[in-house]
């Protein structure tokens, strides 16, 4: 038997994540997978389920104070639907699952399940992405990068939920998004790569580039960022020996079914290389 409570509001909700163990439950694509047993029987729930799906204080996706504002609970297809998601994030999320997997899946189940294989990870990494944690004493917002804390580990507490994600409104005319999967869709990443960037009068004024599933955490190397950053263009090239030395110690991938290590290792690079070397290409 499965307890489940289903609240009507975001304090009922964390009233009671605040009395004892329970389980947030979004859109159960991950859970209803990692927790099911054999043909006919129920998932395994060892704590309540707390359905926070249907919460309104999650929904919705908001511009207000110039910051866009996504509620944790949209679900992948809003995403896909709103102007104001940057595309970026939208390249990421077509190419995630199957469209009814994506009626169902949150962004915050996505960021919460904390794979290292999420692919809404290093667009968000990309876009210096903040997530807003809040218990019923009160809300804190944290960069992604310290949520994030490993493979199925966050920095949320057990009397918490994900309530938002926080995007700073920076258009970039120069973004990249690539799924490596073994096919497009319903399919997880066998690595993913997240870029963006500015170029001002032939010299770099803006980077970020961000890896999924090529270390226990999305890769971002602010050290190899910077050995660019107000360059030249034309210098690119010469560096990239100083940029792969960068990476080559946070490209720590691991063997598994849906790849090798050596397989990770060097497409992430040629990935790398191929978005700084097709910068000068870009209008
Ligand atoms: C067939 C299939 C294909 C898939 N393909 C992809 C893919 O291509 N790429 C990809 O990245 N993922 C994929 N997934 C995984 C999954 O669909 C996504 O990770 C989805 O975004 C999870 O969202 P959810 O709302 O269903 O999460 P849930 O299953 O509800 O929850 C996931 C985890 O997050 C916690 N949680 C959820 N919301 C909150 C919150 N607001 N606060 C605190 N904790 C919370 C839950 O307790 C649970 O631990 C796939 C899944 C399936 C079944």
């Amino acid at each position: 038997m499965v307890t489940a409570f289903t609240p009507r509001t975001l304090v009922e909700a964390l009233r009671f994540r605040d009395a004892g163990p329970s389980i947030p439950f979004a859109g159960g694509t991950d859970l209803m997978v990692r927790r099911k047993r054999w043909s006919g029987t129920t998932p395994r729930f060892e704590q309540p389920a707390l359905f926070i799906g249907g919460l309104p204080e999650l929904q919705g996706i908001t511009t207000g104070d110039g910051v866009l504002t996504i509620g944790a609970a949209t679900t992948l297809t809003a995403l896909l639907e709103d102007g104001n998601v940057p595309a970026l994030l939208q390249q990421a999320v077509a190419q995630m699952a199957s469209p009814a997997i994506r009626n169902g899946g949150t962004l915050g189940g996505n960021l919460c399940n904390a794979s290292p294989a999420a692919d809404t990870m290093p667009p968000l990494y990309a876009l210096d992405a903040a997530v807003v944690l809040q218990s019923a004493a009160g809300t804190r917002e944290l960069p992604i990068e310290e949520f994030i804390q490993g493979p199925g580990r966050t920095a949320l507490a057990g009397n918490e939920l994900l309530v938002a994600v926080r995007i700073p409104p920076r258009q970039f005319k120069i973004s990249a998004y690539r799924k490596v999967g073994t096919r497009k869709a319903d399919a997880l990443s066998k690595l993913s790569f997240a870029a963006v960037a500015e170029v001002d009068d032939g010299k770099l004024t803006e980077l970020r580039i961000a890896l999924g599933a090529v270390a226990p955490r999305v890769v971002r190397s602010r050290a190899a960022e910077e050995l660019l950053l107000d360059r030249p263009l034309r210098q690119i090239a010469d560096r990239l020996p100083e940029i792969q030395a960068a990476y080559a110690e946070l490209l720590r991938p691991i063997d598994d079914q849906r790849s090798s290590a050596a397989y990770r290792r060097t497409v992430a690079w040629n990935l790398i290389r191929d978005f700084l070397l097709g910068l000068h290409l870009k209008p």
